[in-house]
């Protein structure tokens, strides 16, 4: 676990300090506790390794804040980004923890008018983030002086090679100030970027955060393939039949999320919403109020729930499914910390079920295929949990005024019909089934949907290998575990063969295979042909 390391323990100043809390950070990430006080204090280049999501941002644009020089107008830092949406984001991010420093940061970017670039630069800027080509383009046009630069900063560094900007970069380099610092930001540290760090950089110092385990073993994670309009019903079902239901809800717009929110309070659950077009201070609220379970259902988007910790989830409810991987991963582990078991569940619809195949191959990770409660269920969880409270209250002392009547009533009626009736005028509508609307059954159209979606697999082995096609079904079964009858179209030839299976089967195939493989070429892959 982090030690509890506070913004004060790393050399900010106070100016600084305050603009954070302003922003609603309140405590630093791992990569941020690491990186700031070594750019604080020593003058080495660095290289910074943390996961996506873990604010490298702010790791090296608040020692950039505290160190550059405002009174000057010379461009003090260029940070370099693969993407525009990047660099105004970086330059978002950075502006946004400025506080009143007077630091001008400015994003350039292809797409936007050079001429606008032009004169905000003019007017003197401090530092700038830029996208490779159109940082060349204003050298080319001496619009941009590196040569008194004291930091380059290469972000998303790993980025930055897969698309291949390694010949800009150089050419950016060339024109810089040689005595700068460099630092490079990577999410992921494969050795090409080892490479380019000790080409760029004589000595540096490197950190790293090690990866967070992908998901947590104590967050159980299931799936519900529903039809999108039922998703709605299928959350409140959760809801329902969970004793103490305590979650975030992801959805993918913010639309959705007001839309979901609005529903919910329709139907008189405790929610409320936090996305990027809701204020700061009303999002800080609606956090405030979940962290103290005045609500206990909080529904969010990806970058408004980014960076918010809040303990003891029972539940995270995947409304639309995530973008990739990494947000999955994300999303979910934000249950079943501290020791405790929390749920995961994902809503997709049928189209989406190779979409969630890919993301539990890519997560490492097991989502299961469940069913949405049945009202009758529900409705059972609900006496249970009626009958537990009834329990609870019977050992509370009662006033004389109530037991009196009560002994009245009982007086004059029949004990068992008259305490019937009490429940049910006090839970009828608690009860009563009609409050759910039907659920779309997809069990039996999924089968067909898993049938229709397969893949054709190619398979190492063929006749040179003593191999027929019923001796390699036989093979996959023995080793996978995956059934003659899931298997088709083998066909067998001298050096390699052919089998087409559905996706889920393959994906198991694929996995075990590659796990086999180790390194080396595994006997199973994706067959390049498609299946028709
Ligand atoms: P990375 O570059 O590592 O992928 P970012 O710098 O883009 O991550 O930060 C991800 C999100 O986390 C941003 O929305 C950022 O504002 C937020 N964030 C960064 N640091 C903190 C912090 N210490 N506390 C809360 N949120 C943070
Ligand atoms: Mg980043």
């Amino acid at each position: 676990m982090t030690d509890k390391i506070k913004f004060e323990h790393l050399g900010l100043s106070k100016r600084v300090l305050d603009a954070i809390y302003k922003k609603g950070f309140e405590e630093p990430s791992r990569i941020q506790a690491l990186t700031i006080p070594v750019m604080l204090r020593d003058d080495t280049n660095i290289m910074a390794q943390a996961q996506t999501g873990t604010g490298k941002t702010a790791a090296f644009g608040l020692p950039l804040i505290e160190m550059i020089n405002s009174s000057e107008r010379s461009v003090q830092a260029l940070i370099i980004t693969p993407t525009r949406e990047l660099a105004i984001q970086v330059s978002e991010e950075i502006s946004s923890l400025k506080g009143n420093s007077g630091i001008q940061v400015i994003p350039i970017y292809g797409g936007q008018s050079i001429d606008q670039q032009l004169r905000r630069l003019k007017k003197g800027v401090h530092i700038v983030v830029g996208t490779p080509g159109r940082v060349i383009d204003h050298i080319n046009r001496k619009t941009l002086n590196l040569k008194d630069i004291e930091y380059l900063i290469l972000d998303e560094a790993d980025e930055m090679l897969n698309m291949g900007f390694i010949e800009d970069m150089e050419e950016i380099m060339k024109h810089t100030n040689p005595q700068k610092r460099t630092l490079l930001f990577s999410a992921t540290m494969p050795s090409r970027i080892k490479v380019l760090a000790s080409k760029y950089m004589a000595d540096y110092e490197f950190i790293t955060v090690e990866k967070q385990q992908l998901t947590t073993s104590l967050t159980e994670q299931i799936y519900y393939e529903v039809e999108a309009a039922d998703k709605f019903e299928a959350l409140c079902r959760i809801i329902d039949i969970e004793e103490n239901f305590y979650g975030l809800v992801f959805c993918r717009t913010k639309n959705d999320v007001d839309s979901v929110v609005g529903h919910l309070i329709d139907r008189g659950y405790d929610a409320d919403a936090i996305h990027g077009d809701i204020s700061q201070r009303q999002r800080e609220e609606a956090l405030d109020k979940f962290k103290k379970k005045k609500i206990n259902v909080l529904v969010a988007t990806d970058v408004a729930a980014r960076g918010i910790d809040v303990n003891n989830l029972t539940h995270v409810i995947n409304y639309s499914l995530p973008h990739d991987p990494e947000s999955y991963v994300n999303r979910i582990g934000r249950t079943g910390r501290a020791g405790k078991q929390g749920t995961a569940i994902t809503f997709i619809t049928p189209s989406e079920y190779n979409k969630l195949m890919f993301i539990q191959r890519i997560a490492k990770t097991d989502i299961k295929k469940s069913k949405v409660p049945n009202v009758k269920d529900i409705i059972k969880a609900k006496e249970k949990k009626i009958n537990e409270d009834i329990t609870a209250i019977n050992s509370e002392e009662i006033d004389d005024t109530y037991y009196n009547w009560a002994k009245k009533l009982l007086n004059n009626n029949n004990s068992t019909q008259i305490l019937a009736k009490l429940l049910n005028y006090c839970f009828d509508d608690e009860l009563n089934p009609g409050l759910y609307n039907e659920i779309k059954d997809l069990s039996g159209k999924n089968r067909k949907i898993e049938m229709e979606g397969r893949t054709r697999l190619f398979v190492a082995l063929g006749k040179k290998d003593k191999i027929s096609p019923s001796k390699l079904v036989k093979f996959i079964f023995q080793n996978t575990g995956v059934r003659n009858s899931a298997i088709d179209q083998v066909e067998v030839y001298n050096d390699f063969s052919f089998i087409t299976v559905p996706f889920k089967e393959a994906e198991i195939i694929l996995g075990i295979f590659q796990k086999k493989s180790g390194n080396r070429k595994s006997l199973v892959v994706k067959a390049r042909k498609k299946v028709n």
